[in-house]
């Protein structure tokens, strides 16, 4: 097991990180910006070292300022959180040739599936049905024109590097697609250095459903039931549950086999979540993507399993076995339960979502039995404007999803946050509205039932 730990990220991923290092009497050493000096965990980690100036890409982005930390810290392994270098081989691979432990896939697994397109392909050798669509990358417009005809409006171009919701474009006709190639080339240039495209079908109505695995480098692997992660904005998640509401007993099942069958093809280690589109009308689902890194919503798998993800990351990642048969963990899945999560991001919803960093005034957690708040942020706390708006995620369980629901609505009543716009009134609407509640709702959710975009 390891001694001490980096944690390569910030905000409420590096509490999260440090709590159960701390569990497991591992030392902890944080990397942080001058933006982020004033955080709370850097007083719980055993060290904190400034990494650089606010903008990521001379901190937490900056590879070798923080591989310099780990070295200075002398640890024996990174945990890189979820977003910045989570998803970058190239760190993986650094951290790794340091021996420095990387808690994450192998790096050949990462690359592999980072690229969508390659993640497709793989999906679709080992016989997981994907999205109709370009086989491989979409070099001009003509071949994305000539495609769409085949497989009929409206389609979507998306970036083979993208992620975080971004770098995707919807085309009703072919006017639209031929000027959104160019944009979606751009944008993707210039936001992943990669300006590869691929098509697929858009899909106009969807849920999007998940699932988590956990895989040790002995050949054993888990897969941890799903989430659902359907109400979007931007085609960002701000609600996820598990179990989902809209999928039988049979497609949860073939849906799980076929997230087993993707990661073993990838010999995928670590933990990893394998991302479907479920057309319900249809009754189908396709693989979309997989993401190697823990995702922003374990919690909602760890309620209903009993399990702590990090703690399994740390411990697959040092050489330890799975300590489980997928018997045991879907007898727990069984007996789990319902959690949900939400979001609570500094943003205006009635703004577009527009960030809206501040300081916040009064902050008080909602507590009690089954009730979980993930957050980095207090009273008085500066949210700087150079990172992710999210602040925090509330996380509730309950015996089934009715109740879940009700305690949660509970929960954002008690939670005081104010200072600064926030998703929290936005969030308490979606768990009082009734298509919600009743499970009947797709990725349209807030663009139809709240007019929101
Ligand atoms: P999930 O919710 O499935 O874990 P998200 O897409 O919300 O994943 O991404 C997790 C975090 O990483 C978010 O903070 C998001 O902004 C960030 N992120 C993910 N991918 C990228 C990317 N390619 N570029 C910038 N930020 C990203
Ligand atoms: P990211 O890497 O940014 O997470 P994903 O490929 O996972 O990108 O897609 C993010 C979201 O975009 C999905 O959850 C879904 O809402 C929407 N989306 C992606 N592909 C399609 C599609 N083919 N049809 C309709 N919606 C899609
Ligand atoms: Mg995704």
């Amino acid at each position: 097991m390891f001694t001490r730990i980096l944690i390569a990220n910030r905000g409420e991923i590096a509490l999260r990180i440090i709590r159960t290092c701390k569990r497991l009497g591992i030392e902890t050493a944080v990397v942080y910006s001058q933006a982020d000096k004033d955080a709370v965990y850097l007083k719980l980690a055993d060290r904190a070292i400034c990494i650089g100036p606010p903008p990521a890409k001379q901190s937490y982005l900056a590879m070798n300022n923080i591989v310099a930390a780990a070295e200075i810290a002398d640890v024996d392994a990174i945990h890189p959180g979820y977003g910045f270098l989570s998803e970058d081989d190239h760190f993986a691979e650094v951290c790794r040739s340091c021996k420095i432990a990387f808690i994450g896939p192998r790096t050949e697994a990462i690359a592999k599936l980072g690229d969508k397109i390659a993640a497709k392909n793989l999906a679709r050798s080992a016989g997981v049905p994907t999205v109709p669509g370009s086989d491989g990358a979409v070099e001009n417009e003509d071949l994305a024109l000539e495609l769409a005809e085949g497989f009929g409006y409206p389609v979507l171009l998306k970036a083979a590097a993208g992620g975080g919701g971004r770098g995707m474009r919807v085309s009703h006709n072919p006017i639209s697609l031929r000027s959104n190639f160019q944009q979606a080339r751009a944008e993707a240039e210039a936001a992943f250095g990669d300006g590869t495209l691929y098509l697929e079908k858009f899909i106009e109505s969807m849920r999007h459903i998940e699932v988590q695995i956990i895989a040790d480098e002995h050949g054993n692997l888990l897969q941890l039931g799903e989430r659902d992660c359907t109400v979007q904005r931007r085609n960002q998640k701000l609600i996820e549950e598990s179990p989902s509401s809209a999928i039988d007993k049979r497609t949860r099942y073939d849906i799980q086999i076929a997230a087993i069958k993707i990661m073993k093809a990838a010999k995928y280690t670590n933990a990893g979540t394998v991302e479907f589109i479920y057309d319900a009308d249809a009754g189908k689902f396709y693989f979309m993507e997989v993401n190697t890194r823990l995702q922003v919503e374990h919690p909602v798998t760890e309620c209903v399993t009993g399990l702590d993800l990090v703690e399994e990351q740390i411990r697959v990642a040092s050489g330890e076995k799975l300590r489980w048969w997928q018997k045991e963990i879907n007898t727990r899945l069984a007996s789990g339960g319902h959690a949900i999560e939400c979001r609570i991001n500094a943003e205006d919803p009635r703004r577009n979502f527009a960030p809206t960093p501040g300081k916040i005034g009064l902050y008080c957690a909602p507590a009690g039995p089954l009730i979980r708040m993930d957050t980095h942020i207090y009273s008085g706390y500066q949210v700087p404007p150079y990172y992710d708006s999210m602040l925090g995620k509330l996380i509730v369980a309950g015996a089934d999803r009715i109740e879940a629901i009700r305690r949660m609505r509970h929960s954002l009543d008690e939670l005081v946050l104010d200072g600064i716009p926030t998703t929290k009134p936005l969030l308490r609407e979606i768990f009082g509205h009734a298509k919600f509640v009743a499970g009947n709702y797709d990725t349209n959710f807030l663009a139809t039932e709240m007019g929101l975009s």
